[in-house]
């Protein structure tokens, strides 16, 4: 009869080897959602933006969007996929006859032109959005307006960092 392993005391055991050369630092945010306003960067009228991850080598960028106040924010079209998971409160794209709200997961292709709404009656949302590529802004025909990407984002980011007195390249721990 063969003789039995022993059941390690502990199955918990670290990865021993070291990580690969050239690999990019690991992030982990504690409070994401922080009550620090200088967190927050203002994107708009009472619209502000938390960076999580800023991301330059694969262009894209994770935040989340915290809106106090219903209606238009702003019509755009995206050239990358974006990711969405609602925090709290609600809104709508005029285009779809669905209203994301708290727990609801968004998927939003690349190509698609959409205006994004705040309900009345919703004092306060917060998304997080994980965007790739750009968002261009446009109005109803579809023509231009402005964009943001990752890198518009860092140099918003920057600008709030600075003005608040974490100086501006505070944006760096959240890049990638
Ligand atoms: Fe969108």
């Amino acid at each position: 009869m063969n003789s039995v392993t022993p059941a390690p005391s502990s199955d918990l055991i670290p990865y021993a080897k070291p990580q690969p050369w050239g690999m990019v630092g690991d992030m982990m945010i504690g409070a994401a959602l922080s009550a620090d306003e200088r967190l927050w960067a203002p994107v708009g009228q009472d619209s502000w933006s938390r960076p999580l991850h800023l991301n330059v080598s694969a262009g894209y960028y994770v935040h989340l969007l915290r809106v106090r106040r219903s209606g238009l924010l702003q019509r755009h079209r995206h050239s990358g996929p974006v990711h969405a998971w609602v925090i709290k409160g609600r809104w709508r794209y005029l285009e779809h006859d669905w209203v994301a709200e708290a727990g609801s997961y968004v998927f939003e292709p690349p190509g698609e032109t959409h205006t994004l709404t705040v309900p009345e009656g919703c004092s306060e949302m917060i998304t997080l959005f994980t965007v790739h590529g750009s968002l261009m802004y446009v109005d109803p025909q579809g023509a231009a307006t402005g964009y943001d990407d990752v890198f518009t984002r860092i140099e918003k980011y920057r600008d709030h960092f600075e003005s608040v007195g974490l100086g501006a390249d505070f944006v760096k721990q959240f890049m990638r």
